[in-house]
Protein backbone atom coordinates (compact mmCIF):
# COMPACT_ATOMS: atom_id res chain seq x y z
CA UNK A 1 0.00 0.00 0.00
CA UNK A 2 1.49 3.29 -0.47
CA UNK A 3 1.32 6.15 1.72
CA UNK A 4 -1.42 8.63 0.31
CA UNK A 5 -1.05 10.99 2.93
CA UNK A 6 -0.41 14.93 2.12
CA UNK A 7 2.91 15.24 4.76
CA UNK A 8 1.83 18.74 5.74
CA UNK A 9 -0.77 17.51 7.18
CA UNK A 10 1.59 15.18 9.42
CA UNK A 11 3.90 17.76 10.96
CA UNK A 12 1.31 20.34 12.75
CA UNK A 13 0.87 23.94 11.99
CA UNK A 14 4.11 25.81 13.11
CA UNK A 15 6.53 23.05 13.70
CA UNK A 16 8.99 22.22 11.16
CA UNK A 17 9.48 18.69 10.23
CA UNK A 18 13.24 18.85 11.31
CA UNK A 19 12.94 19.13 14.99
CA UNK A 20 13.81 16.61 17.12
CA UNK A 21 11.28 13.94 17.94
CA UNK A 22 12.18 14.94 22.05
CA UNK A 23 10.86 18.03 20.92
CA UNK A 24 7.83 17.05 19.03
CA UNK A 25 6.32 15.12 22.04
CA UNK A 26 6.24 17.96 24.08
CA UNK A 27 4.41 20.32 21.26
CA UNK A 28 2.38 18.81 18.87
CA UNK A 29 -1.02 18.73 18.92
CA UNK A 30 -1.73 21.69 21.02
CA UNK A 31 -4.12 24.78 20.71
CA UNK A 32 -3.16 27.49 18.28
CA UNK A 33 -0.93 30.01 20.20
CA UNK A 34 -3.92 32.73 20.09
CA UNK A 35 -4.27 35.90 22.93
CA UNK A 36 -6.17 34.01 25.92
CA UNK A 37 -5.68 29.91 24.45
CA UNK A 38 -4.65 27.28 26.86
CA UNK A 39 -1.77 25.47 26.11
CA UNK A 40 -2.90 22.25 26.12
CA UNK A 41 -6.78 20.84 25.03
CA UNK A 42 -8.90 19.88 27.64
CA UNK A 43 -10.91 16.60 27.94
CA UNK A 44 -14.77 17.54 26.39
CA UNK A 45 -16.94 16.04 28.66
CA UNK A 46 -19.86 15.78 26.48
CA UNK A 47 -21.53 12.62 24.71
CA UNK A 48 -22.91 14.64 21.66
CA UNK A 49 -22.61 18.33 19.68
CA UNK A 50 -24.61 20.97 18.34
CA UNK A 51 -26.37 19.91 15.53
CA UNK A 52 -24.99 21.90 12.25
CA UNK A 53 -21.44 20.82 12.37
CA UNK A 54 -19.35 18.32 11.89
CA UNK A 55 -19.18 16.54 14.66
CA UNK A 56 -22.18 14.63 15.37
CA UNK A 57 -22.19 12.47 18.03
CA UNK A 58 -19.72 11.72 21.02
CA UNK A 59 -18.81 8.95 19.38
CA UNK A 60 -17.08 10.26 16.42
CA UNK A 61 -15.11 13.37 17.57
CA UNK A 62 -13.43 14.74 20.58
CA UNK A 63 -11.04 16.75 21.13
CA UNK A 64 -8.99 14.94 23.55
CA UNK A 65 -8.72 12.03 21.07
CA UNK A 66 -7.67 14.48 18.14
CA UNK A 67 -4.87 15.80 20.33
CA UNK A 68 -3.32 12.86 21.21
CA UNK A 69 -3.58 11.82 17.62
CA UNK A 70 -1.77 14.68 16.35
CA UNK A 71 0.92 14.44 18.44
CA UNK A 72 1.53 10.70 17.60
CA UNK A 73 1.20 11.32 14.25
CA UNK A 74 3.63 13.77 14.28
CA UNK A 75 6.12 11.10 15.87
CA UNK A 76 4.80 7.97 13.58
CA UNK A 77 5.02 10.16 10.79
CA UNK A 78 1.20 9.44 9.63
CA UNK A 79 -2.37 9.92 11.01
CA UNK A 80 -3.23 8.40 14.38
CA UNK A 81 -6.01 6.84 15.92
CA UNK A 82 -6.61 6.11 19.22
CA UNK A 83 -8.98 3.53 20.93
CA UNK A 84 -10.58 2.43 24.37
CA UNK A 85 -7.31 0.23 24.37
CA UNK A 86 -4.35 -1.75 22.49
CA UNK A 87 -6.52 -4.84 22.41
CA UNK A 88 -9.68 -2.63 20.87
CA UNK A 89 -6.92 -1.29 18.29
CA UNK A 90 -5.64 -4.62 17.20
CA UNK A 91 -9.19 -6.01 16.99
CA UNK A 92 -9.86 -2.96 14.65
CA UNK A 93 -6.46 -3.94 12.75
CA UNK A 94 -7.46 -7.65 12.63
CA UNK A 95 -10.42 -6.89 11.23
CA UNK A 96 -9.41 -5.21 7.77
CA UNK A 97 -8.15 -8.89 7.00
CA UNK A 98 -11.05 -9.98 4.44
CA UNK A 99 -13.08 -13.09 5.40
CA UNK A 100 -11.19 -15.90 4.96
CA UNK A 101 -8.30 -14.35 4.38
CA UNK A 102 -4.46 -15.40 6.33
CA UNK A 103 -2.27 -13.41 8.63
CA UNK A 104 1.46 -14.32 8.82
CA UNK A 105 1.76 -13.73 13.13
CA UNK A 106 4.91 -14.31 14.83
CA UNK A 107 5.00 -18.00 17.10
CA UNK A 108 5.97 -14.91 20.68
CA UNK A 109 4.35 -11.56 20.51
CA UNK A 110 1.64 -10.18 22.63
CA UNK A 111 -0.39 -12.93 24.25
CA UNK A 112 -3.29 -10.94 23.76
CA UNK A 113 -3.00 -10.36 20.32
CA UNK A 114 -2.01 -14.12 19.63
CA UNK A 115 -5.42 -15.09 22.06
CA UNK A 116 -7.64 -12.97 19.64
CA UNK A 117 -6.23 -14.32 16.13
CA UNK A 118 -6.66 -17.77 17.53
CA UNK A 119 -9.98 -16.68 18.47
CA UNK A 120 -11.16 -15.68 15.02
CA UNK A 121 -9.67 -18.59 13.39
CA UNK A 122 -11.72 -20.81 15.21
CA UNK A 123 -14.72 -19.13 14.13
CA UNK A 124 -13.40 -19.64 10.78
CA UNK A 125 -13.06 -15.86 10.62
CA UNK A 126 -9.59 -15.83 9.39
CA UNK A 127 -6.84 -18.44 8.64
CA UNK A 128 -3.24 -18.06 11.03
CA UNK A 129 0.36 -18.88 10.10
CA UNK A 130 2.72 -18.83 12.95
CA UNK A 131 6.05 -17.92 11.90
CA UNK A 132 9.71 -17.11 14.02
CA UNK A 133 9.73 -13.48 13.37
CA UNK A 134 13.34 -13.27 13.45
CA UNK A 135 13.61 -16.13 10.45
CA UNK A 136 13.08 -13.51 7.51
CA UNK A 137 13.30 -16.08 4.92
CA UNK A 138 10.59 -17.98 6.78
CA UNK A 139 8.53 -15.21 6.94
CA UNK A 140 8.85 -13.90 3.52
CA UNK A 141 7.96 -17.26 2.23
CA UNK A 142 4.44 -17.52 4.57
CA UNK A 143 3.54 -13.99 3.58
CA UNK A 144 3.29 -15.13 -0.32
CA UNK A 145 -0.79 -14.78 -0.59
CA UNK A 146 -1.28 -13.43 2.59
CA UNK A 147 -3.63 -10.73 3.35
CA UNK A 148 -1.69 -8.96 6.67
CA UNK A 149 1.43 -9.30 7.98
CA UNK A 150 2.18 -8.86 11.54
CA UNK A 151 5.09 -7.82 13.04
CA UNK A 152 6.12 -6.72 16.95
CA UNK A 153 9.62 -6.54 17.30
CA UNK A 154 11.11 -6.58 20.35
CA UNK A 155 8.64 -9.11 20.68
CA UNK A 156 6.85 -9.13 23.98
CA UNK A 157 8.40 -11.38 26.47
CA UNK A 158 10.89 -12.84 24.14
CA UNK A 159 12.54 -9.77 23.05
CA UNK A 160 13.36 -11.01 19.65
CA UNK A 161 14.14 -8.38 17.06
CA UNK A 162 12.57 -8.29 13.98
CA UNK A 163 14.20 -6.91 10.46
CA UNK A 164 11.13 -4.44 9.81
CA UNK A 165 12.23 -3.19 6.52
CA UNK A 166 12.58 -6.74 4.75
CA UNK A 167 9.87 -7.99 6.14
CA UNK A 168 8.20 -4.73 4.87
CA UNK A 169 9.22 -5.26 2.03
CA UNK A 170 8.25 -8.55 1.72
CA UNK A 171 4.94 -8.15 3.20
CA UNK A 172 3.93 -5.36 0.39
CA UNK A 173 5.11 -7.32 -2.29
CA UNK A 174 3.37 -10.10 -1.48
CA UNK A 175 0.13 -7.58 -1.37
CA UNK A 176 -0.41 -8.05 2.42
CA UNK A 177 -1.09 -4.96 4.74
CA UNK A 178 2.18 -4.57 7.19
CA UNK A 179 1.23 -4.12 10.80
CA UNK A 180 3.89 -3.33 13.38
CA UNK A 181 3.35 -3.51 16.98
CA UNK A 182 5.33 -0.65 17.99
CA UNK A 183 4.52 -1.10 21.88
CA UNK A 184 8.01 -1.75 23.19
CA UNK A 185 10.14 0.27 21.68
CA UNK A 186 7.53 3.72 21.49
CA UNK A 187 7.70 5.89 18.57
CA UNK A 188 10.49 7.83 19.71
CA UNK A 189 13.09 4.40 19.47
CA UNK A 190 11.58 3.09 16.11
CA UNK A 191 9.17 4.26 13.81
CA UNK A 192 8.26 1.66 11.30
CA UNK A 193 6.17 4.00 8.92
CA UNK A 194 9.68 5.23 7.82
CA UNK A 195 10.81 1.64 7.22
CA UNK A 196 7.50 0.53 4.95
CA UNK A 197 5.05 -0.39 7.18
CA UNK A 198 1.13 0.41 6.27
CA UNK A 199 -0.40 0.43 10.38
CA UNK A 200 1.39 0.73 13.31
CA UNK A 201 -0.29 -0.03 16.57
CA UNK A 202 0.29 0.72 19.96
CA UNK A 203 -0.94 -0.10 23.59
CA UNK A 204 -0.53 3.36 24.92
CA UNK A 205 -1.47 1.79 28.47
CA UNK A 206 2.48 1.11 28.51
CA UNK A 207 4.72 3.48 27.80
CA UNK A 208 2.94 6.34 25.73
CA UNK A 209 0.62 7.21 29.14
CA UNK A 210 3.30 6.03 31.31
CA UNK A 211 2.07 6.11 34.27
CA UNK A 212 0.01 3.06 35.03
CA UNK A 213 -2.86 4.92 35.26
CA UNK A 214 -5.11 4.54 31.85
CA UNK A 215 -5.75 1.72 29.58
CA UNK A 216 -5.70 3.40 25.96
CA UNK A 217 -4.33 1.97 22.56
CA UNK A 218 -3.96 3.76 18.91
CA UNK A 219 -2.63 2.95 15.75
CA UNK A 220 -1.09 5.46 13.81
CA UNK A 221 -0.57 5.32 9.01
CA UNK A 222 0.21 7.30 6.27
CA UNK A 223 -2.66 5.91 4.05
CA UNK A 224 -5.75 7.64 4.06
CA UNK A 225 -7.75 5.20 3.10
CA UNK A 226 -6.17 2.78 6.09
CA UNK A 227 -7.18 5.25 8.12
CA UNK A 228 -10.54 5.72 6.93
CA UNK A 229 -11.39 2.46 6.95
CA UNK A 230 -9.97 1.76 10.91
CA UNK A 231 -12.02 4.97 11.85
CA UNK A 232 -15.17 3.47 10.31
CA UNK A 233 -14.12 0.26 12.48
CA UNK A 234 -13.44 2.24 15.44
CA UNK A 235 -17.18 3.92 15.27
CA UNK A 236 -18.76 0.74 14.34
CA UNK A 237 -17.66 -1.19 16.77
CA UNK A 238 -17.76 1.30 19.54
CA UNK A 239 -13.99 0.99 21.25
CA UNK A 240 -13.58 4.84 22.03
CA UNK A 241 -11.46 6.28 24.44
CA UNK A 242 -12.52 7.57 27.33
CA UNK A 243 -11.83 11.80 27.30
CA UNK A 244 -10.52 11.23 30.18
CA UNK A 245 -7.47 8.52 29.33
CA UNK A 246 -6.93 10.49 26.00
CA UNK A 247 -5.78 13.38 27.98
CA UNK A 248 -4.07 11.43 30.87
CA UNK A 249 -2.23 9.81 28.14
CA UNK A 250 -1.23 12.70 26.23
CA UNK A 251 -0.25 14.44 29.54
CA UNK A 252 1.97 11.54 30.23
CA UNK A 253 3.11 11.45 26.79
CA UNK A 254 4.89 14.60 27.17
CA UNK A 255 7.63 13.29 29.31
CA UNK A 256 8.31 10.19 27.37
CA UNK A 257 11.48 11.54 25.86
CA UNK A 258 13.01 12.25 29.60
CA UNK A 259 10.89 8.59 30.77
CA UNK A 260 12.90 6.42 28.52
CA UNK A 261 16.10 7.92 28.72
CA UNK A 262 16.52 7.18 32.02
CA UNK A 263 14.47 3.66 32.40
CA UNK A 264 16.46 2.89 29.58
CA UNK A 265 19.62 3.34 31.05
CA UNK A 266 18.17 2.15 34.22
CA UNK A 267 17.47 -1.47 31.89
CA UNK A 268 21.34 -1.28 30.29
CA UNK A 269 22.88 -1.27 33.75
CA UNK A 270 20.38 -3.76 34.93
CA UNK A 271 21.01 -6.36 32.05
CA UNK A 272 25.14 -5.92 32.88
CA UNK A 273 24.54 -6.71 36.68
CA UNK A 274 21.71 -9.59 35.90
CA UNK A 275 24.72 -11.24 33.02
CA UNK A 276 27.16 -11.41 35.90
CA UNK A 277 24.98 -13.14 38.43
CA UNK A 278 26.13 -16.82 39.07
CA UNK A 279 21.98 -17.88 39.51
CA UNK A 280 21.11 -16.13 36.02
CA UNK A 281 21.14 -18.25 32.88
CA UNK A 282 20.10 -16.23 30.06
CA UNK A 283 19.43 -12.62 30.25
CA UNK A 284 17.61 -11.51 26.60
CA UNK A 285 17.79 -7.79 25.94
CA UNK A 286 18.80 -5.95 22.68
CA UNK A 287 20.98 -3.97 24.22
CA UNK A 288 23.40 -6.57 25.00
CA UNK A 289 26.23 -7.23 22.77
CA UNK A 290 25.67 -10.68 22.97
CA UNK A 291 22.06 -10.37 21.94
CA UNK A 292 20.62 -12.22 19.12
CA UNK A 293 18.91 -8.91 18.19
CA UNK A 294 21.47 -6.70 18.99
CA UNK A 295 23.15 -5.99 15.72
CA UNK A 296 19.90 -5.80 14.06
CA UNK A 297 18.24 -3.52 16.63
CA UNK A 298 21.34 -1.15 16.43
CA UNK A 299 20.01 -0.45 12.83
CA UNK A 300 16.63 0.31 13.19
CA UNK A 301 16.16 1.44 16.52
CA UNK A 302 17.06 4.50 18.37
CA UNK A 303 18.04 2.62 21.32
CA UNK A 304 17.44 -0.70 23.09
CA UNK A 305 14.49 0.31 24.72
CA UNK A 306 12.93 -0.33 29.09
CA UNK A 307 11.84 -3.75 28.64
CA UNK A 308 14.15 -6.74 29.53
CA UNK A 309 13.97 -10.92 30.54
CA UNK A 310 16.14 -12.92 32.13
CA UNK A 311 16.08 -16.94 33.07
CA UNK A 312 17.41 -18.89 35.72
CA UNK A 313 18.28 -22.33 34.77
CA UNK A 314 15.01 -23.53 34.28
CA UNK A 315 13.50 -23.47 37.84
CA UNK A 316 9.87 -21.99 37.34
CA UNK A 317 9.35 -21.75 41.41
CA UNK A 318 12.52 -19.63 42.11
CA UNK A 319 11.48 -17.43 39.22
CA UNK A 320 8.24 -17.21 40.87
CA UNK A 321 9.70 -16.71 44.37
CA UNK A 322 11.81 -14.05 42.79
CA UNK A 323 8.35 -12.18 42.08
CA UNK A 324 7.30 -12.54 45.16
CA UNK A 325 10.30 -11.25 47.27
CA UNK A 326 10.88 -7.98 46.13
CA UNK A 327 10.22 -5.25 47.96
CA UNK A 328 10.49 -1.73 45.66
CA UNK A 329 9.94 -3.89 42.30
CA UNK A 330 5.72 -3.87 41.61
CA UNK A 331 5.00 -7.96 41.48
CA UNK A 332 2.17 -6.77 38.56
CA UNK A 333 1.30 -7.70 34.92
CA UNK A 334 2.12 -4.58 32.32
CA UNK A 335 4.85 -2.61 31.74
CA UNK A 336 5.95 0.74 30.38
CA UNK A 337 5.38 2.92 33.76
CA UNK A 338 7.57 4.71 35.57
CA UNK A 339 7.57 2.15 38.38
CA UNK A 340 9.83 -0.87 37.91
CA UNK A 341 7.94 -4.07 37.68
CA UNK A 342 8.31 -7.61 37.02
CA UNK A 343 6.69 -10.91 36.34
CA UNK A 344 7.01 -14.28 35.70
CA UNK A 345 5.01 -14.63 32.32
CA UNK A 346 4.14 -18.37 32.63
CA UNK A 347 1.99 -17.03 35.10
CA UNK A 348 -0.78 -16.85 32.74
CA UNK A 349 -2.23 -19.62 31.09
CA UNK A 350 -2.71 -17.71 27.93
CA UNK A 351 0.92 -17.28 27.40
CA UNK A 352 3.00 -19.00 24.47
CA UNK A 353 3.89 -22.47 25.87
CA UNK A 354 7.18 -22.12 24.44
CA UNK A 355 7.78 -19.04 26.60
CA UNK A 356 10.28 -20.81 28.87
CA UNK A 357 8.47 -21.49 32.73
CA UNK A 358 11.69 -19.48 34.14
CA UNK A 359 11.66 -16.50 32.76
CA UNK A 360 10.90 -13.18 34.40
CA UNK A 361 9.83 -9.63 32.37
CA UNK A 362 11.37 -6.50 33.81
CA UNK A 363 9.72 -3.80 33.25
CA UNK A 364 12.11 -0.97 34.29
CA UNK A 365 11.30 2.01 35.62
CA UNK A 366 12.85 5.37 36.63
CA UNK A 367 14.01 4.87 40.25
CA UNK A 368 17.63 5.14 40.91
CA UNK A 369 19.62 2.06 39.61
CA UNK A 370 21.35 1.08 42.76
CA UNK A 371 17.72 0.75 44.37
CA UNK A 372 16.58 -1.34 41.67
CA UNK A 373 19.88 -3.49 41.33
CA UNK A 374 19.96 -3.76 45.81
CA UNK A 375 16.42 -5.06 45.48
CA UNK A 376 16.88 -7.63 42.50
CA UNK A 377 20.01 -8.28 43.47
CA UNK A 378 18.10 -9.46 47.50
CA UNK A 379 15.44 -10.64 45.39
CA UNK A 380 17.55 -13.65 43.58
CA UNK A 381 19.10 -14.71 47.00
C1 LIG B 1 -0.18 -4.61 26.61
C2 LIG B 1 0.11 -4.91 25.19
C3 LIG B 1 -0.92 -4.96 24.24
C4 LIG B 1 -2.38 -4.83 24.62
O1 LIG B 1 -2.70 -3.53 25.02
P1 LIG B 1 -3.85 -3.15 26.10
O2 LIG B 1 -3.73 -1.69 26.22
O3 LIG B 1 -3.53 -3.92 27.35
O4 LIG B 1 -5.14 -3.60 25.52
C5 LIG B 1 -0.57 -5.17 22.92
N1 LIG B 1 0.72 -5.34 22.55
C6 LIG B 1 1.74 -5.31 23.44
C7 LIG B 1 3.13 -5.51 22.97
C8 LIG B 1 1.46 -5.08 24.79
O5 LIG B 1 2.48 -5.07 25.67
Amino acid sequence: MTPDLDPSTVVPAGMTPDLDPSTVVVHAGRPARVPDAPLGESPVFSSTYIAGGNRGYGRFDNDAWAALETTLGALEGGRGLSFASGMAAAAAVCDLVPVGGRVVAPQHAYSGVLALLDQQAATGRLTVTRVSITDSAAVSAAVVGADMLWIESPTNPAMEVADIPLLAAAGRAAGATVVVDNTFATPLLQQPLSMGADIVMHSATKFIAGHSDVVLGAVVTASDSLWTALELRRRSLGAIPGPMEAFLALRGLRTLALRLEKAQSNAAFLAQRLLEHPRVSLVRYPGLADDPGHALAATQMSGFGAILAFEVGGDAAYAQKICESTTLWVHATSLGGVESMLERRRRWAIEVPTIPEDLIRLSVGIEHPADLWADLHQALS
